[in-house]
């Protein structure tokens, strides 16, 4: 049975942010993602937190311009490291946090970075040992760059490209889970 919006949330502690603390309002109704982190001994922590604008037809100049927002002065993380503690012969990485969830609960664990031009050199080192990296790329000029990009950082990687204009949650509402999984297996 596929997860409930309510699972998600609690699994990944999805939030809103209604009332912001001072000095925190240009995050004031974005959907905040926490970057979780687990360790023996300490247990939870959180890396660091990026936010979603979710309103319709805004143009993001309330909130420094764009749609997603980042804390000041954090560099970009792996969101979703809890993939990596999973015991598979493969993983999968998307551009983007939602992407990584809905591959995640497609049955593939799945890294997110936070958009095409946040790969950093030590991201490699995780992932190295896996049989194959699924590189999931948008459907455009982004995604193909991104692509590009890991196949010379990654020996293991394979480049699974989404449909011209889709993403991985995109095509995964409007075709299902076994349209995502279909394209691993060629
Ligand atoms: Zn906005």
């Amino acid at each position: 049975m596929a997860p409930s919006v309510r699972d998600l949330v609690d699994k990944y502690r999805l939030g809103f942010v209604d009332d912001p603390l001072p000095g925190h309002e240009q995050y004031q109704g974005m959907l905040a993602i926490p970057y979780l982190r687990w360790a023996p001994r300490i247990g939870w922590s959180v890396a660091t937190m990026r936010f979603r604008c979710l309103l319709a037809n805004c143009d993001h100049g309330g909130h420094r311009g764009g749609k997603y927002a980042s804390m000041p002065e954090h560099p970009p993380r792996i969101y979703n490291t809890l993939a990596l503690l999973d015991d598979t012969d493969d993983i999968g990485v998307t551009e983007g946090e939602f992407d990584a969830i809905t591959a995640s609960v497609s049955g593939i664990p799945t890294i997110g970075i936070p958009g095409a031009d946040a790969w950093r050199k030590h991201f490699r080192e995780p992932l190295l040992g896996y049989r194959h990296v699924y590189v999931f790329t948008d459907g455009d000029r982004a995604g193909n760059a991104f692509g590009e990009l890991l196949i010379k950082e990654l020996p293991n990687a394979l480049i699974v490209p989404m449909p011209t204009g889709e993403d991985v949650s995109s095509l995964v509402l409007k075709h299902g889970k076994h349209a995502l999984l279909e394209r691993t297996r060629t």
